[in-house]
């Protein structure tokens, strides 16, 4: 028997990867749910690929001349629109794995969604965690959830740490060390940066990613989010969770023991590894990525990131110190600067500022129920964007 999966934000670029394992292996997967926003040429083309028995156009009302589209063109999926779909999909009977691949806040509810109805769950969607990580650490333990997490760095630590059979105290663990590139700015003058541009931004220098979280690599602030993913996910408290830059990208992360072991994950830097290892797991699965040649790249290189240089990491374990609402609030900000840097309303180097100015002026809530968090959110990206039109009065 194959499981379903219900693959949310199909069309981007961990749904093209999830969708290129998944054909791998016919016998263990069906596809039973394909989710986009809006890219309904993208959709229509992977159902017709795939064959899923729902497709879902979560960001659209309900469009008459879509749906002939889709039957002139001959897909047999059941076409929703709007997003409750999208919860609806991610805890339908028939679906056993989520993956949960949506960017930005607008994946926690289809996530959390998941998680309350205990599917297996893989985790691509970072935002979802740093915006409420307590709750849904919480919902997946309560409702028998399995949490297996995409983020490779974040797959790397659960790789190296011990199986929950050994049963080894969290004081084994002595510290994480997450991987970074540094981005396409680690060696740019730093007086260039004000004038970088958005497609300078998303020429990573070893992934190929969603423009969001190119930006957020290039600022750093994607591994700011992966310290407080990490946190939620391990349990470690921040002071033992510290960031290398490893411009090759082979090594995903590290952890190190009470003993002074430290254990690593390498491969070649591509997502379908990854994921490969949460479709797969426990078992090891084929994901077609090419395999690792250390001779070829001969040496692998690790160095202290410049706080300087990345003012957003400082900003992220500020946020993840803080507690409370104040995750939510750097993430929202962030995504609401990161949008206006694409647009070009926004100069690069403004985007910390935005995000600084958003936790200075939030109350600090301690509280981490969904009404907290999802009002944290609201108001910080009021003020974010008032801060933006700020700056662009300046700058005009
Ligand atoms: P992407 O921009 O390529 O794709 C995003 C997907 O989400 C698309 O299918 C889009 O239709 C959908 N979407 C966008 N806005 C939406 C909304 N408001 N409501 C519903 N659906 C929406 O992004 P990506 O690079 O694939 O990243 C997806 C997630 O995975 C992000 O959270 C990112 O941080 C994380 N991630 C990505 C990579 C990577 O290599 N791309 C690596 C690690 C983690
Ligand atoms: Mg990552």
């Amino acid at each position: 028997m194959t499981q379903g999966l219900t693959l949310l934000g199909a069309t981007g670029s961990i749904g093209a990867s999830t969708l290129d394992v998944v054909a791998r292996h016919p016998d263990r997967y069906s596809v039973f749910a394909l989710t986009a926003h809006r890219a309904v040429d993208g959709l229509l083309a992977l159902c017709l690929r795939h064959a899923p028995r729902y497709a879902v156009l979560s960001g659209l009302p309900e469009d008459q001349a879509v749906r002939r589209r889709f039957a002139d063109a001959g897909c047999r999926a059941e076409l929703l629109f709007g997003v409750q779909a999208l919860e609806q999909v991610s805890v339908d009977r028939n679906c056993a794995v989520v993956m949960a691949a949506i960017v930005g806040a607008a994946g926690l509810a289809p996530s959390l969604a998941a998680a309350r109805s205990g599917k297996r769950l893989l985790l691509a969607n970072k935002e979802a965690l740093v915006m409420a990580g307590p709750l849904f650490m919480r919902t997946v333990r309560e409702h028998g959830a399995m949490l297996l997490p995409i983020d490779s760095e974040h797959n790397a630590v659960f790789q190296c740490m011990p199986p929950p059979a050994a049963k080894a105290p969290p004081s084994a663990v002595r510290r994480i060390v997450l991987t970074a590139s540094g981005g396409p700015f680690r060696a740019t003058p730093l007086e260039r940066l004000p004038q970088v541009t958005p497609e300078e931004a998303c020429a990573h220098p070893n992934w190929v990613m969603g423009r969001k979280i190119s930006v957020d690599s290039a600022t750093m602030m994607n591994k700011g989010l992966e310290v407080i993913e990490a946190h939620w996910l391990f349990g470690v408290a921040p002071e033992r969770i510290e960031v290398l830059i490893h411009s090759q990208s082979i090594v995903h992360s590290l952890v190190e023991f009470a003993d002074g072991s430290v254990i690593a994950q390498l491969s070649n830097p591509d997502m379908r590894v990854p994921i490969a290892h949460a479709l797969g797991f426990p078992d090891r699965i084929e994901s077609g990525a090419t395999p690792l040649d250390l001779a070829a790249i001969g040496q692998l290189s690790f160095a202290r990131p410049d706080a300087q240089r990345f003012p957003c990491l400082g900003l992220a374990y500020a946020a993840l110190r803080e507690g409370g609402t104040a995750p939510a609030v750097l993430n929202a900000a962030n995504e609401v600067a990161v949008a206006a840097f694409l647009e070009g309303k926004l100069r690069y180097t403004a985007i910390p500022q935005v995000i600084e100015q958003a936790l200075q002026s939030a109350a600090g809530v301690r509280g981490d129920d969904l009404e907290a968090v999802l009002d944290a959110d609201r108001s910080a990206r009021r003020t974010a964007a008032d801060c933006v039109a700020m700056l662009m009065g300046k700058a005009a």
